[in-house]
């Protein structure tokens, strides 16, 4: 059997009123993720993971920034086509852990509902994909409420 493991990182800059989309929800908020598609750090994360494990580069190379077709887009959207890209190079994904890194608001209620909406993309099992959340302890841009961060391991198999 070949295993492989990756690895993603993502930050978005934080602006009021915007829509705040983590983990495929949004969550109310009186701030936004800036960014080019809804700005969701946790599937962002998770797809430069799953990229990563096969070596395939990662969503900014895949989905550009500049292009028109990627403006405002349901993150949701990528994942599904970098689920698709996995499966398509004959691999499974067995399990994905993020961590979420941010001030406020509080993602506790929330990360159950995260959990089964990214299960329901990939479609796998709730109980494959690990959601964390982390304040910063009021340190770094995270703690200071200038943005949000997001880590995440993907193991995949064939
Ligand atoms: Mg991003």
């Amino acid at each position: 059997m070949d295993i492989r493991i990756g690895h993603g990182y993502d930050v978005h800059r934080l602006a009021e009123g915007l829509r705040l989309v983590i983990g495929g929800i949004e969550i109310e908020h009186t701030k936004g993720c800036l960014a080019h598609s809804d700005g969701d750090v946790a599937i962002h994360a998770i797809c430069d993971a799953m990229l990563g494990a096969l070596a395939l580069g990662d969503i900014g190379k895949l989905f550009p920034d500049t292009s028109e077709e990627f403006k405002g887009i349901d993150s949701k959207i990528l994942l599904r086509r970098v689920c698709d890209i996995i499966a398509e190079q004959g691999y499974t994904i067995s399990n994905i852990d993020c961590t979420i890194a941010l001030q406020r608001p509080k993602l506790r209620p929330h990360i159950d509902t995260m959990r089964q909406t990214l299960a329901d993309v990939i479609g796998f099992d709730v109980d494959r994909i690990s959601i964390k959340a982390t304040t910063t302890e009021h340190l770094g841009f995270e703690g200071e409420e200038q943005g949000i961060s997001a880590h995440a391991v993907a193991l995949l198999t064939r």
